[in-house]
């Protein structure tokens, strides 16, 4: 019989839930008004989908928003030349922000200010990178591989430091940062770990699972930086990955010969997506479940102020969180009894720690 484990950590992040908790509570304070958002909330393609059939309409330039109308900035962040149309625009801006993202922003607003020349690594065209990226145009260079190192303009070695976009391969920012070190000596590290919590957490599951499996299955979409890590990864520790959406994507002819597979999701894949993909997996193949928990996640972001001052102003008394954090194993755990399928949880935590500190973030 088929052996199915599901990683813990999966799914959404602390950020991803926030910010889609504010497209949500916006819907119902601001009935009858379009709510517009400057790209995808979340990289999702069901997130997204799910919205557009509420009535939210998704921009990419944020010149598009009708003037006056409300408008709400995806959790991978903005720049200030954006922030500064909208405002020209006379647009209600609502920050959906990632905080964890806005540390980075702030990271990088301190070093110019200071003289330092910035070397950002991540991946030039992604909408995080091109945030923080125009917080300090004239100080940053975007570093998206080992192979960019030479072709950097850099004033004074001695006046240097590196960031990270937050949703990097830690292995792929080890190696990057090893060659920065080795070309800059001087060169400054960021005061903490700027690859988040979640990254990491999600990372290290699939390395700690992965070479025990012969299939790894990540939920996601394939804009989503993360989901696209954790693909990867999977396949650096040896065994075979495929990224998809849904399970409307399985292709049989992938669990041929397959005595064990591993089932994750990255930041942004909700976790209704998983249920539907495990529930087809046992009905198909007749497998036992096991959750391997890596590592227990915590973390929980507020509401923006931004869109707490919109409530105000519409005599809304600020509302809280609705849409929180789930706890994985006890829904599963539900389902599995409800269904009569048996379902154990292992502890893998002790493995997740080690993992954890080979890359300093223990
Ligand atoms: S992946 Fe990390 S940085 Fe991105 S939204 Fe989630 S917690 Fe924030």
């Amino acid at each position: 019989m088929l052996r199915l484990i599901l990683a813990n950590p999966r799914g959404f992040c602390a950020g991803v839930y926030m910010a889609i908790d504010v497209v949500d509570q916006l819907l119902d304070i601001c009935p009858g008004e379009t709510i517009y958002v400057y790209h995808e909330i979340v990289h999702n393609r069901h997130v997204v989908d799910r919205f557009r059939r509420r009535g939210v309409i998704f921009v990419e330039d944020v010149a598009a928003v009708p003037d006056g109308s409300i408008v709400v900035f995806s959790a991978h962040g903005v720049s200030p030349a954006v922030r500064e149309l909208a405002r020209s625009k006379n647009l209600t801006s609502i920050d959906a922000t990632c905080p964890l993202v806005t540390k980075v922003h702030a990271e990088a607003i301190r070093y110019a200010r200071k003289g330092f020349q910035i070397l950002l690594i991540g991946h030039h065209d992604h909408q995080e990178v091109i945030g923080t990226r125009g917080e300090a145009p004239d100080a940053i260079q975007v570093v998206d591989s080992i192979e960019t190192i030479p072709t950097l303009r850099i004033h004074d070695p001695d006046k240097l430091v590196y960031l990270t976009q937050t949703t990097l391969s830690l292995d792929d920012a080890d190696r990057i940062i090893k060659a920065l070190k080795a070309a800059f000596p001087n060169i400054k590290d960021p005061p903490a770990s700027d690859i988040c919590y979640a990254t990491t957490n999600r990372q290290t599951a699939v390395r700690a699972i992965a070479p025990e499996c012969d299939l790894v299955l990540v939920v996601g979409s394939r804009n989503s930086s993360n989901s696209v890590r954790l693909t990867e990864i999977a396949e650096n520790c040896g065994t075979r990955a495929r990224l998809i959406d849904d399970k409307s994507e399985l292709d049989p002819e992938w669990f041929e010969g397959v005595g064990t597979v591993l089932v994750t999701a990255g930041a942004s894949a909700p976790e209704d997506l998983v249920h539907d993909l495990i529930e087809h997996i046992v009905h198909t193949y007749g497998a036992e479940v096991e959750q391997h928990d890596v590592e227990r996640e915590e973390v929980e972001f507020g509401l923006p102020g931004t869109l707490k001052e919109l409530m105000r102003s519409r005599g809304v008394e600020p509302a809280t969180r609705r849409i929180v954090r789930e706890d994985t194993g006890e829904l599963l755990h539900q389902w599995f009894e409800q269904h009569s399928i048996p379902f154990r949880t292992v502890d893998m935590t002790l493995r997740g720690k080690a993992l954890k500190q080979q890359h300093g973030h223990a």
